[in-house]
């Protein structure tokens, strides 16, 4: 009974982990599964394919490492957010296509919902911008586009759910119908303060409440499943950024973890008090646990990993995305060149969806090892925007509600604790560091998201983090140059992006 079966549900692949009583990963399996483009915009996955192939890596995993359900005492799930499910309860079939968050077939109403002045409500109670990102609009989509839907939702025969609750069903055979805190505050039908369902917000998108999954703490009985042979208990349910965020150690108030993937996904623990923001983050729950709800800060930078993609693949001049740190390494700065990464628009803060990317300040003696470099330092910039955003609300905040702990001038006195791809970059971790001044933190293990399903389950958040064999990125350049960087970072992207 020592190993904790960790599932990591990810938007385009399922993981299994098996996990040690010291946190040490056994083993791990890994399959992708398709994903569908109805229509330009659309994102749909087949909720069976999602199930299939989590059920799958779980069985591979215990199979290949030998492993009996009696040695597993724990299963823990961290799960792609807000990606929007309906089920019939009877058969347990899909009703449609899950919709996945990253589609945008809800733009339109979302636009209406705010012509009509609902930001202000919504956001306050559940901490989130209008956007169709999130699952309510979703939901209220498949009700009004599956026929008979809305009427067998009023009569109690279908069930709605993120991707935690379809698992938590299939894996239960049935049984539970639940969610996690972490989840449901993704939904935008969910009260961050009351941490409770919304009875305005399931009338405002006309929503029958008999949908709804269950809540139960992000830490407690889930069930059990038998589908590995023995009963096995559910103990833990994370959506998967709060799950990096545990799995990083980020426990403690003016902690932060990012991710480094085709975006970067920051997430800023902010102690047992939910921060509004005022600079366009997003409030969300971290955790529930212990009878104790964590709240986090969530800020997104839409560009990261994908400008070195578009170096590699749009200008040619890297083969690999990892040979962007050898040729940004071979120049001591940038030459004063500055890339402005908005290929896609700007996230947080800024939120701009219309500008776009550009090179400026080139000479004669621009060499592509010159924007290579300002590559990087884009990647970094962007990120202590979102910090020091998150430092701005802390502060207006009046500190972090656990003794403080803050800088006065906005940022906070935290460490930044990284996973994802392009953290294995070293130079952009040190420019990283550099521009925040604050160490950068990398695991010995990449496995965050896992790590913190595993934690989650166990209620046991800091056992595996150790910091002692965290490589650590400490600045190396004085506040004066830290803050003429960063000024011109933001007089050029006035100029060209906002
Ligand atoms: P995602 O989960 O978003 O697919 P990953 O965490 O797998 O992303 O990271 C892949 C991204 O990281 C790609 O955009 C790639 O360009 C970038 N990347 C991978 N290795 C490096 C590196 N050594 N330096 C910089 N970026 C990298």
């Amino acid at each position: 009974m020592s190993l904790v079966l960790a599932l990591d549900q990810g938007t385009t692949s399922s993981r299994a982990l098996l996990f040690d009583v010291a946190g040490g990963i056994v083993g791990m399996a890994q399959r992708e599964y398709p994903q569908h483009y109805p229509e330009p915009g659309w994102v749909e996955q087949d909720p069976r394919d999602i199930w299939q192939s989590q059920l799958g890596v779980a069985r591979e995993v215990m199979a290949t490492n030998g492993i009996d359900p009696e040695q597993i005492a724990a299963i823990g799930i961290a799960n792609q957010r807000e990606t929007t499910l309906l089920w019939d309860r009877r058969t347990g079939e899909p009703l449609h296509n899950a919709i996945v968050w990253q589609d945008r077939r809800t733009g339109a109403a979302c636009d209406t919902l705010v012509e009509r002045g609902e930001g202000p409500r919504i956001r306050s109670r559940t901490g989130l911008e209008i956007d169709a990102y999130f699952s309510a609009t979703k939901l209220a989509w498949l009700l009004d586009h599956v026929p008979g839907s809305r009427e067998r939702a009023q009569r109690g025969e279908i069930a709605f759910g993120t991707v935690d609750a379809w698992l938590l069903w299939n894996l239960t055979a049935g049984r539970v119908h639940a969610t996690d805190p972490s989840n449901a505050s993704r939904t935008m039908l969910f009260d961050l303060h009351k941490c409770a369902w919304d009875d305005a917000l399931l009338e405002l998108f006309q929503i029958p409440r008999e949908l709804l999954p269950d809540l139960r703490p992000s830490h407690g009985d889930f069930g059990h499943t038998t589908l590995f042979g023995g009963e096995i208990p559910i103990r833990g349910v994370l959506g998967d950024q709060q799950a990096a965020l545990l799995g990083q150690g980020c426990c403690r108030a003016g902690m932060v973890k990012c991710t480094y993937g085709t975006g970067c996904f920051l997430l800023m623990h902010t102690g047992a008090m939910p921060v509004e923001s005022r600079h366009r983050l997003l409030t969300t729950i971290a955790w529930q646990r212990a009878g104790r709800v964590d709240y986090a800060l969530e800020g997104s930078v839409f560009s990261a990993g994908a400008i070195i993609q578009w170096l590699r693949d749009g200008l040619g001049i890297i083969q690999t995305a990892a040979d962007v740190e050898g040729l940004a390494g071979s120049v001591a700065d940038t030459g004063g060149v500055m890339l402005v990464p908005a290929f896609t628009g700007l996230g947080a803060p800024h939120w701009n969806p219309h500008a776009r990317a550009a090179i400026v300040q080139m000479t004669r003696g621009t060499t592509k090892a010159h924007i290579a470099r300002a590559a990087l330092e884009a990647i970094a910039q962007q990120v202590a925007d979102v910090v020091e955003a998150m430092g701005a609300d802390i502060h207006a905040a009046g500190g972090s509600g656990e003794g403080g702990g803050f800088h006065a001038g906005g940022l906070p006195a935290f460490e930044l604790w990284v996973d994802g791809g392009a953290a294995a970059n070293d130079l952009l971790l040190q420019i990283q560091a550099d521009v925040l001044g604050v160490p950068v933190f990398r695991h010995a293990h990449a496995e965050a998201t896992a790590a913190g399903a595993r934690a989650i389950a166990l209620a046991q958040p800091t056992t595996n983090i150790r910091r002692a064999e965290a490589r650590v990125f400490h600045p190396q350049i004085d506040a004066a140059r830290r803050q003429s960087a960063r000024e011109r970072w933001q007089r050029t992207l006035k100029e060209h992006a906002c």
